[in-house]
């Protein structure tokens, strides 16, 4: 069962327009933006414009149409920077931080792009 979704959170306040962002990419129902404290030379937050807390509450309670929408708002993301597999081989990674485990800082479900140098292993043992 997904934790209550608070909408006070950060990022609800940027999609009130009430703090600002640097936005990548837009849709009716998703956001991308540059992360304030970029981990790597792209590090790009997609969100649905939904309040979901995370990709369980997300996966269970969005429409297929938010979910179709954020997926490829993603894809387009890793395109227009560039990171398409295709491309050189460049890649990229997506991380959903998900709950007290998952070290979830800020609660509205996002995923992070991560890419433009080499990532290193996924996890450190632990
Ligand atoms: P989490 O740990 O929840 O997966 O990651 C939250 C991310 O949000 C962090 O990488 C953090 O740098 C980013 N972040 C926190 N506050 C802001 C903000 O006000 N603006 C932007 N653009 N990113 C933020």
């Amino acid at each position: 069962m997904p934790f209550d979704y608070d909408d006070q959170n950060i990022f609800a306040k940027i999609l009130r327009g009430e703090i600002p962002n640097d936005t990548v990419a837009e849709t009716e129902m998703s956001l991308a933006f540059n992360d304030i404290s970029a981990q790597a030379p792209v590090h790009v937050l997609v969100i649905p414009k939904g309040a979901y807390t995370c990709h369980d509450d997300f996966a269970a309670n969005a429409s297929d149409a938010e979910i179709a929408d954020l997926t490829r708002l993603t894809a387009r993301v890793i395109a227009e920077k560039g990171l398409s597999t295709g491309d050189d081989g460049a890649g990229y990674r997506i991380i959903t931080n998900s709950g007290r485990d998952g070290v979830q800082e800020v609660p509205h479900y996002h995923l992070h792009i991560l890419g433009g140098r080499p990532l290193g292993r996924m996890l450190e043992k632990g």
